[in-house]
This record gives structure tokens, sequence and C-alpha cells, in this order.
């Protein structure tokens, strides 16, 4: 392993562009004057956030050239690294060709190939994009369109959607209104649409001699009593297909999303399958949903509505969309005007944006990028594999495509634990963000099996830092 670990330390630091301090005086004007998300802006005087001044791979470099690797790919969403050379060529030529224009009454070749290209993937069943910037603006247009298209249908009464236990689906008020996230749901509640949470299949939750497909079951039968009893009310369920990322990474049996497919279509209720996290390829197939037939006899099933965003641009600029089943789009081509789906966004479908999305794809349908991924993570596994008999963590490894995690024990981990680690994961040259005491690995999908080995023995390390290892020290501490 040592020797692995010398071949990535071995690139000397690029010379810092800011030189000593540098760092520092970002860190000072940024804590000034940047309202930074999903941070507690009192906590950032202690804990400055890290100034990055250029990118290149999975490697970040601050200003005084000290190198980080993007271990969470800059949350959830760069796919080939930063800077990556095709994606890079692709946006300088759309960049000198056209920059935006609007989507209302105008049309661009880089939406229309995205569009076409997306249908495709899902063997033409979700036949129809609508284009929006942010992962929360697609979650948003999913619930109208579902519950609109009721409406038109003269269902007037389906109003009211259904999303599991510790699901996140972004943070504007709609959204928020089918997230289960207490920390960031709280402060708003009263603000907040009601909706209807029923069990999660996390299969984190199997009791002794449970499996996670038992689990699954367990929680579809929450869902059939809660469809039994609305579905008269209800216009969508909405899930996070095979892992729920915010939760902690919970992953559960895809027999869940194959059966609450079939619920679905037994109580007339739309299925929103949220890919904002888990499309692009992160979990080994294009689409997560992909994998809700597999090991069954049962054709391949689709949702009725596919959001997805972070990695559609490979991480660089920000793009959202819904894809949507024919039946579904039907319901709103009408003489009239209001019966359409009016929603709309400035920067709807900005070409640079597409045109990023299709560069994305190019290198899906041109490289082996399953393969390579199957590869690197193999490698990661066998290393990680090693918290599985570690006495700090509980529960052992979960992991599925380029998604790796672990829970440290409850009793371990104190509050601050995930700040710690954030923290001492820099000191080692790694950005990374545990959510409370979940660590998880989430890499952009350019490992070797070199530095897969090497991004895996660092996270221990890092663990061992924040949790020297015998358990128990710490309290003693
Ligand atoms: C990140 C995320 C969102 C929200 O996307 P934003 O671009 O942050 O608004 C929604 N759903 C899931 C599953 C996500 O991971």
């Amino acid at each position: 392993m040592k020797a692995r670990v010398t071949a990535h330390e071995a690139a000397p630091p690029l010379p810092g562009p800011g030189g000593e301090g540098a760092n520092a005086r970002w860190q000072q004007r940024s804590v000034a004057s940047v309202w930074h998300p999903c941070t507690q802006m009192k906590r950032l005087q202690a804990v400055p956030p890290l100034p990055i001044a250029s990118a290149a791979g999975p490697w970040l470099t601050d200003h005084e050239g000290k190198r980080y690797f993007d271990a969470i790919s800059s949350w959830w969403v760069n796919l080939f690294g930063h800077a990556d050379a095709r994606i890079n060529a692709a946006l300088k030529d759309q960049l000198d060709r056209l920059e935006h224009v609007m989507l209302a009454g105008c049309t661009h070749a880089p939406a229309v190939e995205l569009a076409e290209r997306l249908s495709a993937r899902t063997g033409g069943v979700l036949g129809h994009a609508f284009f929006a910037s942010d992962g929360a603006s697609a979650v948003e247009i999913a619930l109208k369109m579902s519950f609109h298209s009721w409406r038109n249908r003269g269902l007037i009464d389906k109003r009211e959607f259904v999303c599991l236990r510790g699901g996140y689906h972004g943070e504007t008020i709609g959204a928020l209104a089918v997230t289960d996230v207490a920390l960031f749901r709280d402060a708003y509640d009263p603000l907040l649409m009601r909706s209807h949470i029923v069990m999660s299949p996390d299969a984190r939750q199997a009791q002794p001699g449970e499996s996670a497909a038992d689990v699954a079951r367990r929680a579809l039968a929450d869902l059939e009593s809660m469809l039994a009893s609305r579905h008269a009310h209800i216009a969508a369920l909405i899930v996070e297909p095979l892992v729920q990322c915010a939760a902690g990474i919970a992953l559960h049996d895809p027999l869940y999303l194959r059966e609450a497919r079939a619920l679905c279509d037994r109580y007339q209720v739309h299925l929103i399958a949220d890919e904002i996290a888990v499309g692009c390829g992160r979990t080994g197939t294009f689409f997560a949903f992909e994998q809700a037939a597999a090991g069954s006899e049962t054709p391949p099933v689709w949702p009725d509505l596919v959001c997805l965003s972070k990695g559609i641009t490979g991480g660089y600029l920000p793009l959202s969309l819904v894809l949507a089943r024919d039946t579904l789009y039907d319901a709103f081509l009408d003489d009239d005007t209001a019966r359409g789906f009016l929603h709309s966004h400035s920067y709807t479908g900005n070409p640079l944006a597409c045109r990023a999305a299709l560069a994305v794809l190019d290198r899906f349908d041109t490289e082996p990028v399953f393969e390579r991924n199957r590869v690197a993570a193999e490698a990661l596994t066998a290393v990680l594999q090693r918290v599985n008999d570690d006495p700090r963590v509980s529960g052992g490894l979960r992991h599925l495509g380029m998604m790796w995690a672990f829970d440290v024990r409850a009793d371990l981990a104190d509050p601050a634990f995930a700040e710690r680690f954030h923290l001492a994961g820099r000191q080692l040259g790694l950005l990374i963000r545990p959510i409370g005491r979940t660590v998880y690995l989430m890499p952009p999908y350019v490992l070797d099996a070199d530095g897969a080995a090497w991004l895996a023995q660092r996270t221990l390390d890092t663990l061992d830092q924040v949790l020297p290892s015998t358990p128990g020290s710490r309290h003693a501490a």
C-alpha cells in the first residue's frame, strides 16, 4: 500500500498563485462578503472555507499550492474530473456559437439533441424533456406537472404527495415539503404543504434475520396502506431510486422500486424518480431506475417522471431537467393556453449547459465508463472492507457503483464529528464531508485502481486521526 500512496503523493505541489498568506486573505474576504450555503456563518470564523484557486482531474488546489482530492465530487456534481479536456473543448466551441437564447419561442441544437439522447436512454418511454437550472427546480416542476396533469384530466382532488422517511429533494418550498431532513426542514415547516411520509426501505433498518428485500417489503406494505386509503387525493409518490444520499447513503433493495411502480399503477398515482444524485452512472447504470427490474422476470419498468441534474453537465454548469412520459405530456395538449405547462425559468435549457451535458453523454457513448469504474471500485472496496471489523464502525461498509459509506458508532461520534473529520481530511489532502456520523466517498469517475486504493487508505487515515483506534479513548480524553 505504501508504494501506492507514494505514487499519488509524488507530484510536487504546484506553486501557489497567491503566495504565502493568500489562503487566509481569501478566507477573510469570503467570510465578510459571501453568505455561504448550508453553513452556520457564525461557525465560519472558526472553520473558514477552503479557498480553491484551480482544479484538474480529481484535484483541487488552494491559493498556496496545496492539493486536495475531491472525494465527494464537489457536492456530487462532478463526473469526469475538473477541467476535463473534452468538456472544456465542447464548451469553448459552443461559446463562440451561441451562449444563450430563450427557450420559449426559440430553440437550439444542444437542447434538442440532449432531449433526444436522454429519451433514447429510456428506450423512448420518457419522450419529453423539460429544462430548468437546479435540482430543486426540477423537483418543483415534477410536482407541478403531476398535479396539473391530473387536474387537466378532471381529477382535481389529486393534489397530495407521498415521500419517504429521510428523503431529500432540495431546499425550495415545494421540494422541502417532500423532504424529511429535520435540520433543513423544521424552521420552514409552517410554510410547507403537508405531504405523507411513508416508511423508507433503508436496509439499515433490517432486524436480525431480515434481508434488505424484507425491509423493502415492509416499506411497501406501508406505502400500500397509504395509497389504499388516500389514492383519490394523491398525485404522486417521489423517491430517490436505490440510494437516499442525504439520509447518509442509505441503500435499499431494487425490489422496492419495481413493486412501488406496480402499486402506483394499481392506485393511479404518478411515480417521480429523483435521480438528481443517483443518475448519470453513479449507481453503475446510467439511470438508477434501470436496476428496478434487475434479478426479476419483470420487463424493464420506468417512472412517470425523472428528475436529473448534478452530474448531467459533468459538474460544470447548473442544468436540470424533467423527463416525462407521453401520457402525462398529452394531458397538457389543448387549445386552452392555461391547460399547458406554463412554468419557466430565464435560463431554461441554456445552450452552454446543454452542450456540456452532450459532451458528458459522448463520454458514456464512446468510453467503457462503467467497466473502468468497476475496476476502480474493486480496488477501493478492497481497502475499505477493513471497516467491517473495525470496532469504531457500526453496520459495516455500504457500496453501490461509485459510492461508499460507513457509519461511525453513535456513542463515538460527538456532534462535531463531521466537522472534525472534514478538517482532519483537509490536513491529509482530502475534501470530504461526512453526513452526521456517516463517512462517505463519492469520487469522480477518473480513478484508476491505484488512485482508488490511495483514496480509501487516506480516508481510513483520517478516521484514525479523528477517532484514535481504541474505542472509548476519545471519551477518556
Ligand atoms: C442535490 C439534490 C437535490 C437538489 O438539487 P439542487 O441542485 O441542490 O437544488 C434534489 N434531490 C436530490 C436527491 C439531491 O441529491
